[in-house]
């Protein structure tokens, strides 16, 4: 579970060498085909979301069934959409304003205003008006790889009122951070942070949860990871691990080790590349800390 999966082109980029630590977030693109997903016994909409990674909305929106219940039928076939975070169109229904409907999707007013320029002036919002929901980007900072060294204390999370735990112990050094970054001359968002630490250090649970995946997940760069669902609709990814200490379902309690840091996937040295969702929309984990 040590081995490496080295990418010839990041390996062979001597920046990239040099900075270290650096992943590829895989979670741009256009949105394209849906999947069929017949509905199970003991599923809940919420459930299928975590797993298919989208947004409940995003399921609402493309299965007419839903739009106004987030109950599933036993039985029933879904649409789900890829996990693509590509602009979509909203409808406005009646009683919606700017925040709500940037809620819903886990965006900024400032964002969703961006996309729809023409109500930046605080223009009326009439139902069955159509908006672009953009492709969410959660945050406009700009950082440059390699460049951003910041140091992380614990403190009780105002957003979720819980503890979260830093989940690499003695080691705070944020190789890269959440938000747009250059890598290899391209624009491309990342939806987590990178912490540098040596191969083999342990990775703890920020929080109590359940784990949704603990799998080598090579297709989508991620290499070793294991994420963890949280009562709260809470998501927490953990991304090239040299080992995973947890099996998919079980439960694991705060601080417990789920695997240990790694190189595995699209990385560039040692890290922990730490991902944290609320319902699947990508936050940026130092904004709990
Ligand atoms: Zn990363």
């Amino acid at each position: 579970m040590t081995a490496p999966l080295l990418l010839g082109p990041l390996r062979s980029t001597g920046r990239l060498l040099l900075t270290a630590a650096l992943c590829i977030s895989l979670l741009t693109g256009v949105a394209d085909a849906a999947t069929a997903y017949r509905v199970k016994p003991g599923d809940t909409l919420s459930g299928i979301a975590a797993r298919a990674g989208v947004s409940m909305a995003s399921i609402q929106a493309i299965n007419p069934s839903l739009r106004r219940t987030d109950r599933v039928q036993l039985g029933r076939v879904l649409k789900l959409p890829n996990r693509k975070l590509a602009a979509r169109t909203h409808i406005v229904r009646e009683g919606q304003n700017l925040t709500v409907i940037a809620r819903k999707y886990g965006l900024s007013v400032t964002q969703l205003v961006r996309a729809n320029p023409k109500y930046a002036g605080g223009r009326a919002l009439w139902a069955g008006t159509k908006l672009t929901i953009p492709a969410r980007r959660a945050a406009a900072r700009t950082s440059t790889p390699g460049a951003t060294v910041r140091r992380a204390s614990v403190r009780v999370s105002r957003a979720t009122g819980g503890t979260w735990l830093w989940p690499v112990k003695g080691h705070h050094n944020v190789s890269s951070g959440y938000g747009e970054r250059t890598l290899e001359g391209e624009q491309e968002i990342h939806y987590g942070i990178d912490i540098v630490a040596p191969v083999g250090t342990l990775v703890s649970a920020a929080r109590s949860g359940r784990v949704l995946e603990s799998r080598p997940d090579f297709d989508r760069g991620w290499g070793w990871t294991v994420v963890i669902e949280h009562p709260d609709g809470w998501i927490t990814r953990y991304a090239h691990l040299s080992a995973n200490l947890v099996r998919t379902g079980e439960l694991v309690v705060r601080g417990q080790p789920v695997g240990r840091v790694g190189n595995t996937g699209r990385s560039t040295g040692p890290h922990l590349h730490y991902g944290t969702y609320l319902r699947w929309n990508p936050r940026d984990p130092m904004s709990l800390y």
